[in-house]
This record gives structure tokens, sequence and C-alpha cells, in this order.
């Protein structure tokens, strides 16, 4: 049996152990580079994946090679030294180095046909139990545009990677479809073209431009709220190309039942599809980011530097990186690393305290943002039904996160008689014992109201 041989038989038997979405997570891309005697050699394509095999499926493995083998002793990983990471590192060869530059240099040039920034790939991006599912989904899209999953909705907070995973799935299928049209668009441009194509009559041909495309990308779809002209040509857009069977892709900041002032016909359009959230990364998975990161950017930090980093930094992704730009900035104006002491000093502004709570304005700034609604509304004395509920969900929360009094709550609220804050409190809780949706909704606003 040859090292592809019996490396095809473990994967055939693994897939029998884990999940598809696990299989294609940390399996792709896989293979056996080389046997020393009782050590298998494994090359991995990246960093992360490295780490997660031989932390969570080394025993797993092992277990089935040796049943297949039972002269192996040991598993080595090893990143693909053809893979992006790898011309990054530190020792690269001069030619290498021009490749770097040259990498760097593309990341600024966003594609004119498709609209994607080529820096977007699946390569780069680092996949834990924050975002495999939304990883998988996209990756089995990306190799079976229109009949995977459609639509792709995929949702979640800021800078957690909804613009990158959208993108990477785009410049996949241009890549390996070549025939295939991609096109990436932000929800605000779709809605200023529309709005500019109503004012210059000429929606026909702006329709007319779209129908050729084969994959669309619409980021950010919460935007779409109560902009009822621009949603009712979307929807249209959208059932021609659907009915084309052409993918498309959609992101949002929360599932498409939350986005407030949707129409129906697309709410249920959207989640007639595969509907993926991305959640936010734990400390394992935050410090795995750092170190992939620090490779790409050929910085050099010590483990206590990275680990307080992916400690105090727990926003997002977007905040890992700043934090990350600002100690890379500081490397090379002073050509040195920084030490602890330093980086706690530059990183000031990224770190919040770990005592930091929540406060009454947060929360009433937060619930009214979520539900799309300006704060002096919630307070209003309004019975409609759209308001109604936002201000129920900010008592709830002003009760249970804050612990106000329940008459502390009324007064908030215009001097409410206090029973009308206790029915709402009573109200929220039973229909998040009876109803997910409410649920998910109000882990949405927590993490918000929790995020600085
Ligand atoms: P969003 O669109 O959800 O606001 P982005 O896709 O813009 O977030 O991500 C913010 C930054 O974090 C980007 O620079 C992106 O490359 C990076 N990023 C996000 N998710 C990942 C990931 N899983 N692995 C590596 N980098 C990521
Ligand atoms: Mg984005």
């Amino acid at each position: 049996m040859n090292n592809n041989e019996l490396w095809q038989s473990v994967l055939a038997q693994m897939q029998l152990y884990i999940s598809k979405a696990n299989f294609a997570t940390w399996f792709q891309n896989t293979e056996v580079i080389s046997r020393e005697n009782e050590k298998i050699v494994i090359s991995v394509p990246n960093a992360f994946s490295k780490e997660w095999l031989s932390n969570k499926y080394y025993k797993l493995i092992f277990k089935t090679i040796y049943d297949i083998d039972s002269t192996i002793k040991e598993l080595a990983f090893v990143i693909n030294p053809k893979s992006l990471k790898n011309l990054i590192i530190n020792n690269a060869t001069d030619s290498e180095k021009t490749n770097i530059d040259q990498l760097k240099f593309d990341e600024f040039k966003v594609n004119k046909d498709t609209n994607l920034n080529p820096r977007y790939i699946f390569e780069n991006f680092v996949v834990g139990s924050f975002n495999e599912l939304a990883h998988a989904a996209g990756l089995a899209v990306s190799e079976n545009p229109g009949s995977a999953y459609n639509p792709l909705f995929i949702y979640g907070g800021v800078g957690l990677g909804k613009t990158h995973l959208t993108q990477a799935i785009g410049n996949k299928i241009n890549t390996d479809h070549k025939k295939k049209k991609v096109k990436y668009i932000s929800s605000e441009k779709f809605v200023s073209s529309i709005v500019n194509a109503i004012r210059s009559k000429s929606m026909e041909s702006f329709k007319e431009s779209l129908a050729p495309i084969d994959v669309l990308i619409v980021d950010d779809i919460q935007f779409f709220a109560g902009k009822n002209k621009s949603q009712e040509e979307f929807f249209h857009i959208f059932n021609s190309l659907y009915e084309k069977n052409k993918q498309i892709i959609l992101s949002s900041d929360r599932p498409p039942n939350a986005i407030p002032e949707l129409e129906e016909r697309l709410k249920s359009r959207f989640e007639g599809g595969m509907i993926v959230d991305i959640s936010l990364p734990d400390y394992e998975t935050r410090l795995v980011i750092l170190k992939t990161k620090i490779q790409e950017k050929n910085l050099k930090l010590s483990d206590d530097i990275l680990e307080y980093i992916a400690s105090n930094i727990k926003k997002n992704i977007r905040e890992l990186e700043g934090a990350l730009n600002s100690l890379s900035i500081y490397y090379k104006a002073n050509n040195n690393v920084p030490d602890l002491e330093v980086v706690k000093k530059l990183l000031k502004g990224f770190v919040f305290s770990p005592f930091s709570v929540t406060n009454y304005k947060k929360i009433i700034e937060v619930v009214s943002k979520f539900y799309n609604l300006e704060e002096k509304t919630i307070f209003s004395q309004t019975r409609r039904k759209e308001i109604v509920k936002p201000r129920q969900v900010a008592m709830f929360l002003l009760r249970k996160e804050l612990k106000y009094s329940f008459p502390a709550i009324a007064r908030k609220f215009g001097g409410k008689d206090h029973t009308t804050v206790i029915y709402a409190y009573k109200k929220i809780l039973k229909e998040i014992e009876e109803n997910n949706k409410l649920t998910d909704e109000l882990n949405l606003i927590k993490q918000r109201v929790y995020s600085g």
C-alpha cells in the first residue's frame, strides 16, 4: 500500500466517525507526504489545521492508521509548503519575498468584474467551532454553486468574517469554475444602484446587467430594512436568478426573521435555503487566529503577548487584527519586538476592562438599534406592536442584566405603573421558553450589549 492509498483509506474511515462539516473543515487538502520508518508525515493546508489535527484528532487518526498498518508508531503534521502561509514565514527566499510583496500589492486590487478582493480567500480563513458550519456550507457552495444550498444566508456580528467568507466563496468559484460569472455587491451599493435606476428610469437595463450572473453575493442585507422599493426590486431580481438555479449568497448581522421591516415574501425566500451563523471565537481560537495572522505579517511575538491579546480582546476578529497592526507598526518603527509591558500600553485602546459591564444607556442604545427604532420611540406611549416588543425587551434586559427594580424601570419609561413592567418581564420570560426566535434575538442583543 503506498502513502496515497493509505491516506485515502484513513480518510474513508474518518468520514464514518466525524460529521461532514468537520470532515470538510479539517481533512480537506491533507495528504501523506512521506514515510520515514515508523513515522508518517501528513501535510495540512495551514497552521490552524495543524494545531487542530494534532490536538483534537491525533488519537483517532493514529488508531485508524495503526489498524491498517501496525508498523506505524508516530504521526507528524507539517504545513504544506505550497500553501500561502508558508510563502510568508520568516525564512522566505528572495524570489519568495517578491511574491509576498506581490501578494500584499494584490490585496488592494479589487477585481473589476466581480468586485471581489483577492485578499479574502479560504486559505487564510481560520476555522473554529464558532464558524465551522458557515465555513463548511460556504465550501460546499463553492464546489457546487447553484445546487448545494441556495440561497446561502450567513449571519453574525460585526468583524466576525462575513465579508471574508462570502468573498472567499466568490473567489473560489471564480478560480475553480472559470465560466461562472460572479458578482459581489454590498447592500448599500445595491440600494443606491436601484434608487438611481428608478430615478433615471433605467430599471430594465439595470436588471439586464444582472441577468448573466451565475453567482450573486449581497453583503449586509440588514441594510434593506425599511427600504421598501429596493426590497421589491430585489425580490424580482432574486426570483429571476433563483429560478435559473443561479447561486445567491447573502450576509446579514442577524437572521432573516430578526430583520425589522423586511417583507414577508423576502424573509421566506431567504429562509428557503441554508441559514448559518458565525458566533464569537473562544479564547483558544483567538489564539490560533493570532498565531496565523502573525505568520502572515511576518511578526514575531512571544506566547505571553499572544495570550495577553487573546484573553483581553474578545470583541471580534477585526479588533484582533487591529491590535496586531498596532504592534506591527511599533515593530517597524523601533525595529524591535515590544515586550509585554509595552504591549499593554500600546493596546490600551483595544482592551476593555474585564470588569466592564453594561449600563442603562448601552441597553437602550443596542435594543433601539437592533429594532431599527430611534431611542425616543422606545419610550413613547404607543401600543404599536413593532414598538411594544422592543420596549418589553429593553425592560426585560434592564431587570435581568442590571437588576433594576420594577418601579425604577417604570420611572425610566415615563412613570408607568410598575405592574406593566412586571407584565413585560414575565411575558418575555415566557416567550423565550416557547420561542427560539426570540431567544436568538436576545442572544444577539446581549452579545452586542456586552461587546463594548
Ligand atoms: P464582517 O464582514 O463580519 O464585519 P470581515 O469579514 O470584514 O467581518 O472580517 C473582519 C476582519 O477579520 C477581516 O480583515 C478578515 O479578513 C478577518 N477575519 C474574519 N474572520 C476571519 C477568519 N475566520 N480567519 C481569518 N481572518 C478573519
Ligand atoms: Mg462585512
